[in-house]
């Protein structure tokens, strides 16, 4: 999307208050000067979530969050930057002037929108033209009902039984190529359907709009792949997409949970037994993506894979990012043999929501899985087993839930919690020099950064404010507040030499071996 000009980015900002925004989200209390809440951005109980009326700044003590109205509205909507200005020009009645660039690329999305649903509706009306199909469905247990709902479709045995419709009536097959329903075949180079004999699930986004499909084969050829979907397009994008979230929003925001399957079909089979909070990977590896649209709805998430290898493997991986993006991530295997398909029409939806009830949390998932894999009487094994948990503890942006697990492990694994915490500090160390040198060493201190010759003036700059009011928040802050700030924060990190002095001093006055990062 094109910039939007500043002065009206500036604009919209300044016409609208920080403290009712944020007010929406967060019960703000005021204190002083500012307002305070519980953080929406990390797990807390006592407030640690600050607003600036006067700035119309908002920061979190506790996770380190911060920024101005924008900032917000993009961490907790999961916004780009553009659409949050967006969001709140809509709100104030503020026009952005819309380039001829973003017009055209809009209606080139409209374009490939409008291939999907015409698609859309050519395969559900082959569907309702096909005993066969309907009779399949009806032996896997779906009913009529359920087929509506889903809008679920059939693409005809045929090499172009789409394209012959699309070109029945007139419509250019460019949008249709762009989206993936037809390939060149490279003999020929003639165009052809991607979806044939098989069984069709619209994938909609958030907003009700036809953005893929996927398909599962109903041929009984071995070589046939069973499953596959509409490639990556300008309208669908893999790891934004949750297969049934436009159908399931409303359900979880009322069960305050997310049920995670991997199958189409277990989500249709769920669904008809009255669990209607899921969704479904349909094959798509879980990314941080995906964290950030689940967390729209919820913060509790529950994965429904299947008893075998490859559903446990991918339970652990995916669980790891939502786990690792602050979700309260929990694991349900089932069952050997049964998956939720399976499960639920034998059992029905009561039953499946009782063992929903039992599932894991993630961590205990994954020291089972370690345990089953090393030999914890072995030093070197026990010591690999650390290693992989202090690694999957790592990302967590979160101190005081690291600090919560560290001591869980160290707990089952009769481990000392002093020496854990060590571990985890030296890794801490490191990956932030990582995150800050790339993977060469860490320069000398007396070579720490400087503002570069020729830079605007430090007092001009943002840096500038920001160092001095943190200076100043550690002269007036009570000890808890010290201990956060320097958990959070580095001499590294200040760029004025005077306030990197200060800090260090600081640091040194009352907390001899700061900067530390935990406390046992
Ligand atoms: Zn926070």
């Amino acid at each position: 999307m094109p910039p939007i000009p500043e002065h009206i980015i500036d604009r919209i900002r300044d016409s609208v208050n920080i403290v009712d925004v944020i007010g929406r989200y967060v019960t703000l209390k005021k204190r002083g000067r500012n307002y305070v809440g519980l953080c929406p951005f990390h797990t807390e109980k006592t407030p640690s979530f600050t607003v600036n009326a006067e700035k119309q700044i908002f920061h979190c003590f506790g996770c380190g969050t911060g920024g101005n109205v924008y900032t917000f509205l993009m961490r907790h909507d999961n916004l780009s930057f553009v659409e949050a200005v967006r969001r709140l020009a809509d709100e104030t009645g503020i026009k952005i002037p819309v380039s001829r660039e973003t017009r055209r690329k809009e209606g080139e999305n409209e374009q490939l929108f409008k291939a999907n649903q015409i698609a859309l509706n050519f395969f559900r009306q082959r569907l309702q033209q096909s005993p066969r199909v309907q009779q399949y469905l009806q032996q896997r247990g779906i009913t009529r009902k359920t087929i509506e709902h889903f809008k679920l479709g059939f693409a005809p045995d045929e090499w172009d039984g789409l394209l012959k419709h699309i070109r029945r009536f007139g419509y250019s097959e460019k949008p249709y190529e762009k989206v993936g329903l037809f390939t060149t075949s490279e003999k020929s180079g003639n165009l052809y359907d991607r979806f044939r004999n098989r069984l069709i699930f619209p994938i909609f986004n958030t907003s009700g709009k036809v953005v893929g499909f996927g398909g599962r084969t109903l041929s009984d050829d071995p070589q046939t792949p069973k499953y596959i979907n509409s490639p990556e397009s300008p309208i669908y994008h893999k790891g934004r997409v949750l297969y049934g979230l436009n159908f399931a929003a409303e359900a979880i925001r009322e069960a305050g949970l997310v049920i995670v399957v991997e199958g189409y079909m277990d989500l249709l089979q769920l669904h008809q037994q009255g669990v209607g909070n899921v969704v479904a990977t349909s094959g798509t590896a879980l990314t941080e993506d995906h964290a950030r649209l689940i967390r729209r709805y919820t913060r509790r998430v529950v994965l429904c894979y299947d008893a075998d290898n490859a559903g446990i493997q991918a339970a652990a991986r995916g669980g790891e990012v939502l786990f690792q993006h602050l979700l309260e991530t929990q694991v349900l295997i089932l069952p050997p043999g049964e998956d939720p398909d399976s499960f639920v029409k034998q059992h029905g939806g009561d039953a499946f929501r009782k063992l929903v009830t039992q599932a894991q949390d993630y961590l205990t998932f994954r020291l089972d899985l370690l345990e089953r894999a090393h030999d914890l009487q072995q030093a070197a094994e026990r010591s690999r087993a650390i290693q992989e948990v202090l690694d999957l503890l790592l990302p967590v942006p979160d101190s005081v839930q690291v600090n919560f697990y560290l001591e869980k492990v160290a707990e089952r694994w009769q481990l000392p919690i002093a020496m854990l915490l060590n571990e985890f500090k030296k890794k801490h160390r490191a990956r932030r020099q990582r995150q800050r040198y790339g993977e060469a060493p860490p320069p000398p201190p007396e070579a720490a950064p400087k503002a570069p010759a020729g830079d605007a003036p430090l007092m001009f700059s943002g840096a500038w404010g920001a160092e001095k009011d943190v200076i100043l928040l550690l002269l007036n802050a009570h000890d808890q507040v010290r201990e956060q700030v320097y958990d959070l924060l580095g001499e590294e990190d200040f760029r004025n030499p005077e306030f990197r002095e200060l800090f260090r001093l600081i640091g040194a006055l009352e907390v001899p071996d700061a900067p530390h990062l935990l406390h046992a």
